[in-house]
């Protein structure tokens, strides 16, 4: 077999580079540095384009498998409850784009790229090699893990994560900024979420400098809720105690409805929402955060924008771009 391209890292991005690869005929070797390969996991939403992308990969029928797709999306306004926007997400949009939107654990999605990679005989999957460095000498690229081992290939992919040992040996431009946002998250049983709560649904409840979003998951026996907010100074890691405080303290002014759902369920698995400088020149140096941040900042002048521009598009009927990217 002829020297393949080593990947740092399985994870999405890993294991989707390593099948687009695979699939065009170029033997792949995927190194991650935790024990086994598997994901942590959460809710993750995609729009109908990122089939573009399954599809090309091979994966997107087992992708809807394990996905639902919502019929709507909708935008409530935190402070009193009000619907502020429904974006119909269902059959018309799948019409209209082909594709459905969809939501999915992200260990099941992770578990789909997975498959497909065992099944690929020109993919080598290697757990436990953690890299520690690369080396370039022109005509190929080595790799050291932090074991001793070494792995040769044409050529290096760096899908690392957000502390991407590969970029900080490339770059040296230091450590992911906070951007000023924390994300908390949590998936409770379906059974345990109160009747008046709305479960098929993706809902974005949108406040000043915050909001939650929260929609099934595994077709309905699990509800994902992700709560975003600004904040200054991060709590310690682990202290739940401020972590619960500083939620009291941020939706104190939220509608009822939410701070039953605060109150009941314990949001945990805090995530620090990072951002590396400069946005503009190194998109890839950002931390992806869950949902909405990047696309629909929360601080208290964006929020109002955001509303406004939703208000205007229920007057109009016409979808603004941002409520498209959800
Ligand atoms: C809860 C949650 C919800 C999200 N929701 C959405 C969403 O709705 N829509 C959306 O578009 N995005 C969403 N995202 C973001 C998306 O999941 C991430 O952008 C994506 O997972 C990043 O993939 P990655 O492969 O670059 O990094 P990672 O998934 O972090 O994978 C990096 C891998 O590299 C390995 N690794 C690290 N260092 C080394 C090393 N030195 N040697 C070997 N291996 C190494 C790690 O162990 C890991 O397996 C969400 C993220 C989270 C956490």
């Amino acid at each position: 077999m002829t020297n393949p391209i080593l990947i740092i890292g399985g994870g999405l991005g890993g294991l989707t580079a390593a099948l687009a690869l695979a699939r065009q005929g170029q033997p792949v070797r995927v190194l991650e540095g935790a024990p086994a390969f598997g994901a942590i996991g959460y809710g993750i939403q995609f729009g109908p384009n990122v089939f573009h992308a399954l599809d090309r990969i091979g994966v997107s029928d087992a992708v809807l498998e394990k996905a639902d797709s919502p019929p709507a999306v909708l935008m409530i306004d935190a402070l009193n409850g009000k619907e502020v926007t429904r974006v119909p997400t269902g059959p018309s949009l799948r019409a209209r784009f082909k594709y459905p939107y969809i939501i999915i654990h992200r260990v099941d999605l992770h578990n789909v790229m997975l498959d497909a990679c065992r099944r690929d005989p020109l993919v080598t999957l290697e757990a436990d090699a953690m890299v520690s460095r690369f080396a370039d000498h022109g005509d190929r690229v080595s790799v050291t893990t932090e074991d001793g081992r070494s792995f040769e290939g044409t050529a290096l992919i760096g899908a690392d994560g957000i502390r991407s040992r590969t970029r900080a040996q490339l770059f040296a431009d230091g450590d992911p900024l906070p951007n000023g946002f924390i994300a908390f998250r949590t998936i409770v049983p379906m059974s345990d979420v109160k009747a008046e709560i709305q479960r098929d649904i993706v809902a974005l409840w949108a406040g000043p400098g915050f909001h939650i979003v929260h929609y099934p998951l595994r077709h309905g026996t699990l509800f994902n809720i992700v709560a975003v907010f600004r904040r200054s100074a991060h709590s310690e890691r682990g202290d739940v105690a401020a972590y619960r405080a500083e939620l009291e303290d941020v939706y104190r002014d939220a509608h009822p409805a939410r701070l039953h759902c605060r109150r009941k369920w314990r949001l945990r698995s805090g995530l620090p929402a990072l951002r590396k400088r400069p946005p503009a020149a190194h998109r890839a140096r950002h931390a992806r955060i869950p949902l909405h941040v990047g696309r629909l900042p929360c601080g208290r002048r964006h929020s109002r924008s955001v509303l406004a521009d939703a208000r205007r598009t229920k007057r109009s009927g016409h979808l603004p771009v941002p409520l498209l990217a959800l």
